[in-house]
């Protein structure tokens, strides 16, 4: 078990796609579990493999019902509430209707924005054994989903701004870069 190094934007590992996962042995199931591990120490509900500098079609979520942290107080517990789930090589098969939510990223630390996605979406995917499965996303299951599918697709969120936001945002970042 380890907690990996989540790189922040602008490494370029996180605008490069990642090619499909083909081989389904321990080493792979010891990442995922490092993953998961990340992800919690990281606080944070969603992480693809691109921030922590592997090429490879994986991300991992776990959303807890937490209503002071994410804002959702009239919203009811949802299947996918205090589930950890892993995806590897998945592909959105259908998708339905609009949603805007005020994303962060755990590599664009301080940055919340609300980006525009599609309010449900239908996963296929794989897990860590390999065994296929399906799930029916919506809220914020749906929009975790695109979040780091986009990840895997070498796309940050920002990406999903406007022109003038994301370039405002950029450079804020390289701001604080040469601090
Ligand atoms: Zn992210």
């Amino acid at each position: 078990m380890a907690v990996l190094e989540v790189v922040e934007f602008p490494a370029k590992v996180l605008e490069t796609k990642s090619p499909e996962v083909t081989v389904f042995d321990d080493e792979l199931r010891q990442f995922v579990s490092d993953m998961h591990e990340t992800m919690d120490d990281a606080n944070g509900i969603g992480l693809a493999a691109n921030q922590v500098d592997q090429l490879r079609r994986i991300f991992v979520i776990h959303i807890p019902l937490d209503q002071e942290r994410y804002d959702e107080k009239d919203e009811p517990k949802q299947p996918w509430h205090n589930k950890r789930y892993t995806f590897i090589n998945p592909v959105i098969t259908k998708k339905a209707g609009k949603i805007s939510w005020q994303e962060g990223c755990l590599s664009f630390p301080e940055i919340f924005d609300f980006v525009n996605r599609s309010a449900e979406v239908w996963v296929d995917a794989f897990d860590e054994n390999g065994e296929k499965f399906s799930v029916h996303a919506t809220g914020l299951f749906s929009v975790c989903i695109q979040h780091e599918l986009d990840h895997i697709d070498g796309i940050v969120f920002i990406n999903r701004m406007s022109r003038l936001k994301s370039s405002l945002i950029k450079k804020k970042i390289a701001r604080k870069g040469q601090m």
